[in-house]
């Protein structure tokens, strides 16, 4: 850590970036980091390859997050966060990779030690908490729209304090950022109080689709494009929804299949799927989803797949033969 305060001490103008479809963390931590770096004199640019999510808007300088940068000549330090490998930052990468300096900040059990720097600390509930210490040891006062990011950062990232992840410091670090101006109620009500009907009737036809292994120890629930278009809802929409299939009694793990449409340029778009895995604490799905090209947590992993349905449900199913 200390090299790291050294090195960001006197680097020139520093890219922040986290992963593609960012969340709570993602965003919280980026914010945290970025407006700690510039109250120290810093220049700072937030790179996001996708859009935020509707339900973090609220997030004071959010609208500052840039999708796209041109140049990595630009820049002397690239900061990357919540990403278990430099792949997770999205077609920036390339450009990303060329920085003179990459400091990678992350809790993922998977994270392949990218970068010149790394701070990784996988008992860390979220990078909210990481990016909470660095500032700390850097002197920085934690204003109030610092303290409501790290607040976000790991609320969303413990599923507000239920996920196994959730320990004290969880708790002791919100605490302080509720004392320096987070206000829990705001911040759940913008994260969980301003869902669009759309996203409920969703909601609804993806717990209908949800279907259980024969030994009822695995749960599959799949969000369709033509879902989607019903409701007139996106896939930022579909956060949280694993939660239901995982709450199911005995359920030791549960996926979720998201239909994606990939942009191919010329040749049209194809069907690709992302699948997210969540497990009680017997399972790995870290392991698991690495297997397949992807990555995240013990608990709490995902990968991205090209392949017919049924083909992708019947890999899964067959996990449940193991439990
Ligand atoms: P998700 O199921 O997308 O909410 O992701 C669960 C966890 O797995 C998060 O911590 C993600 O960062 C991680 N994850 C999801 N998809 C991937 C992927 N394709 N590669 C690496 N990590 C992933
Ligand atoms: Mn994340
Ligand atoms: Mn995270």
């Amino acid at each position: 850590m200390d090299k790291i305060i050294q090195h960001l001490q006197q680097s020139g103008p520093i890219l922040i970036a986290s992963h593609i479809n960012p969340d709570g963390d993602a965003i919280g931590s980026s914010l945290a980091i970025g407006l700690a770096l510039e109250s120290l004199g810093k220049h700072v640019t937030f790179y996001t390859e996708s859009p935020i999510p509707a339900v973090y808007r609220f997030l004071p300088e959010s609208d500052r997050m840039v999708e796209e940068i041109n140049a990595e000549n630009q820049f002397q330090t690239a900061i990357i966060l919540d990403c278990g490998d430099i792949y997770r930052v999205g077609d920036a990468a390339s450009i990303i990779e060329k920085i003179p300096t990459v400091i990678n900040i992350d809790h993922h059990i998977t994270n392949t030690k990218f970068g010149n720097y790394s701070l990784i600390d996988t008992t860390a509930c979220a990078t909210a908490e990481i990016v909470y210490r660095l500032i700390k040891k850097m002197n920085v006062p934690i204003n109030n729209v610092i303290a409501i990011s790290i607040y976000t950062g790991i609320m969303t990232d413990t599923g507000s304090f239920r996920f196994s992840n959730t320990n004290k410091d969880s708790f002791a670090i919100c605490e302080e950022m509720i004392a320096l101006g987070a206000d829990p109620y705001l911040v759940a009500q913008y994260v969980y109080g301003t869902y669009s009907l759309g996203r409920i009737k969703l909601l609804n036809r993806a717990i209908d689709s949800i279907e259980i292994s024969k030994n009822g120890k695995l749960s599959v629930m799949t969000v369709t494009e033509e879902m989607f278009d019903e409701t007139n809802t996106k896939p930022d929409d579909v956060d949280g929804f694993i939660n239901y299939a995982k709450g199911i009694e005995d359920v030791k793990i549960a996926a979720l299949i998201l239909e994606q449409h990939k942009n191919n340029g010329n040749k049209g778009t194809s069907k690709t799927y992302h699948v997210s895995l969540r497990s009680d604490e017997t399972v790995d799905v870290g392991e698991i989803a690495t297997f397949y090209g992807g990555g995240g947590h013990s608990t709490a992993a995902g990968f991205s797949i090209e392949s017919p349905l049924a083909g992708i449900k019947s890999k899964i199913f067959n996990l449940a033969n193991k439990l």
